[in-house]
């Protein structure tokens, strides 16, 4: 009986027990994935960090003692965009965790932020030397793992630290805010909140000062303060939906 019965049904109930195993396995699968923190989004991270360490696009992976690829959550609704690694950064391979970045973390708490809770980056990904100016091939270089980060992150706001992401990151989200000297001029976009689109991607910029620049600077330092208040701000007009993206 029990051989005929196979033999007058034998697709759904092989198949079925099959899919049954394979439904197991993936679940399983995604268990570990979660487990291990190796979800989709923490695994396109991953891969681009791996891509920086392994990158020789610009000068810059030379002189370099550690990429600073950046570091933060995956998952904030905001992400913090640097100009590039310093000393401090370059030995630890982490963004902003010398002097300007304690800075930061106190700016950050005026925002209501923790930077736990937050995903940091630059738009250069190794230190150039001496701490100079990025050069635009650098940039030219370099900015594409900063839209792949972007992409993945898919965050509602980003914050440009100073001139350099501030430019970067508003051409790059089709923002045309050009000066008469043919630059972002850092002190007329501060503080000024721009609709960005970056392919499928819609977000909001918010450049401000570096805050290196508002540690020798007291009244720049008072204009960051005040810009990060209103980052906050910003941040719960769009976390409550009264500020549309
Ligand atoms: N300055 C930056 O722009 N980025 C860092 O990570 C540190 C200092
Ligand atoms: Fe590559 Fe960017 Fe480092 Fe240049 S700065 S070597 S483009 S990761």
């Amino acid at each position: 009986m029990r051989h005929q019965c196979r033999r007058a049904h034998p697709l759904p109930r092989y198949a079925g027990r099959r899919f049954g195993q394979l439904a197991k396995l993936k679940g399983l699968f995604e268990d570990l994935f979660r487990v291990t923190g190796l979800d989709e989004k923490s695994r396109a991270l991953a891969e681009v960090a791996e891509e920086v360490a392994r990158c020789k696009k610009c000068r810059l992976w030379s002189s370099r003692t550690n990429p600073v690829p950046g570091h933060g959550n995956q998952d904030s609704d905001v992400v913090f965009v640097g100009e590039a690694p310093g000393y401090n950064e370059d030995l630890e391979g982490k963004p902003f965790v010398g002097t300007a970045g304690k800075f930061l973390d106190q700016l950050l708490s005026l925002a209501g932020l923790k930077r736990s809770e937050v995903f940091i980056t630059n738009v250069l990904k190794c230190r150039p030397p001496g701490n100079r100016d990025p050069l635009p091939d650098e940039v030219e270089a370099c900015g594409p793992y900063l839209d792949r980060q972007i992409s993945i992150i898919r965050p509602k706001l980003v914050v440009c630290l100073g001139r350099h992401s501030a430019s970067y990151v508003l051409s790059r989200g089709g923002v045309r805010v050009r000066s008469r000297a043919g630059g972002t001029s850092i002190s007329t976009v501060r503080g000024q909140v721009f609709k960005a689109r970056f392919n499928d991607l819609a977000f909001l910029v918010m450049p401000t000062y570096h805050p290196a620049a508002g540690l020798y600077n007291p009244k720049l330092k008072d204009v960051l303060m005040e810009d990060f208040a209103s980052i906050g701000r910003v941040l719960r007009g769009i976390r409550e939906g009264s500020i549309p993206i």
